[in-house]
């Protein structure tokens, strides 16, 4: 039982907790850059809420709406330069993962005089600005991870940079601001956390206590499969989700991900799919990959989340994650090959060799 436990972020949980921890976003600086994408954080109602307490604590703002889904390098870099224009004290990122991991971004570019692309050494001689989160999706869990995933056009890939000083400093987890998702994309950062949770307790990585919590997930994951599938999404759903996001997130803070999330990023870079489904879809086919090698854990995973066998999981997948993603046989061959580069290679329970990795993506995408 080695391990290390680390975790950074100050997390508020529940409705209106934005308005009744109002104090909390007082006395950390003056000047508040707030990050966020083109158009979810206002209507998700969040960004109306963080500007009324700054305005009643006379605290000046800025907002740079520009963050990508799954943000560039380049695009942090243009977010910097406006916090540093502007003398940013903190950084107020609302939105799903990418503009959460955006705030990152820039609050390490605000203190460090480094090129953008130093971020993923990990060495930063100064402290960040202090991040606030605010998500407005139920998945990704980087409001209380430390990493920000960035794509980085030179490797046709996604690489995340994050250190034991780059949580960020409060959270505020509101189910209400999430209402506003759609369908497809609540069930696609859903499968955000479910990728999370099953990479989590089954990487070399995972630890007792994060494997606590990736159970906790995958229960209450599998309590909610009916709801989700006939789109009964309810209040009470919106805060299992967001619940079971944040533990997701804690899960891989310990962990990290795996090949599902080094596979996905492929999908995500070079076919558009969106990044939960884009884990969703490799799931199957990564249980069964690793089966002989982690049995009593996939065991455990379906037994906890009420499922008969991995064909069964398979199907589960199939009604909620309707999407088809068409792929040839080239794109096969260069998806493995960046994927045979990506350091989640190291962490798979069972070790994974070019063949396998083409395979996995031939399965999981052909049938
Ligand atoms: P996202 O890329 O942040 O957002 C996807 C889309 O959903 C955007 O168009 C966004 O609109 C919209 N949206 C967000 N909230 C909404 C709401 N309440 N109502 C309606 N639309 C809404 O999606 P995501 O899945 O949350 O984040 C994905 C990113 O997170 C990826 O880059 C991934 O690599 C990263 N990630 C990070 C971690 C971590 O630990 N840091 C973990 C997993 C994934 P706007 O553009 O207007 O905002
Ligand atoms: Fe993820």
């Amino acid at each position: 039982m080695d391990f290390k436990f680390r975790l950074g972020t100050v997390i508020y949980f529940g409705k209106d907790c934005l308005k009744i921890n109002s104090d909390e976003l007082v006395n950390i600086g003056n000047k508040a850059l707030i990050v966020t994408g083109k158009s979810s954080a206002k209507l998700s109602g969040a960004l109306d809420d963080v500007i009324e307490i700054l305005r009643k604590n006379n605290i000046t703002y800025e907002i740079f709406d520009r963050v990508e889904n799954n943000p560039s390098v380049e695009n942090v870099a243009e977010g910097s330069k406006i916090a540093r224009s502007f003398g940013a004290e903190f950084i107020i990122g609302i939105g799903g993962g990418s503009p959460l991991d955006a705030a990152k971004a820039i609050a390490v570019l605000c203190t460090n005089d480094i090129d953008p692309s130093e971020l993923f050494t990990n060495i930063f001689k100064n402290k960040m600005l202090p991040v606030i989160c605010v998500p407005t999706t139920a998945g990704t869990g980087s409001e209380v991870t430390p990493y920000s995933i960035l794509t980085k056009k030179d490797i046709s890939s996604k690489k995340s940079f994050g250190n034991d000083e780059t949580f960020p400093h409060k959270s505020f987890l509101d189910p209400t601001y999430t209402e506003s998702m759609s369908y497809d994309l609540t069930v696609s950062t859903a499968a955000d956390t479910l990728s999370h949770a099953i990479e989590g307790y089954l990487t070399k990585r995972s630890t007792p206590v994060s494997d606590i919590l990736a159970l906790e997930v995958l229960k209450i994951f599998g309590e909610s499969i009916g709801r989700l599938t006939e789109n009964k999404i309810d209040y009470e759903l919106r805060e299992r989700l967001l619940y079971i996001a944040m533990l997701g997130g804690i899960v891989i803070s310990q962990s990290g991900t795996t090949i599902v999330h080094g596979m996905g990023y492929s999908l995500t870079y070079f076919k558009g799919v969106p990044h939960g489904y884009a884990n969703g879809v490799l799931l199957k086919e990564f249980l069964r990959f690793n089966y002989d090698y982690a049995k009593n854990k996939i065991d455990n995973i379906l037994k906890i989340m009420g499922i008969k066998s991995i064909d069964d999981f398979g199907k589960m997948i199939d009604t909620l994650f309707k999407r088809k993603i068409s792929v040839n046989d080239d794109e096969i061959k260069t998806f493995s090959e960046i994927l045979m580069k990506h350091p989640s290679i190291s962490t798979n329970a069972r070790k994974v060799k070019f063949d396998d990795v083409m395979k996995l993506f031939s399965e999981s995408l052909r049938g």
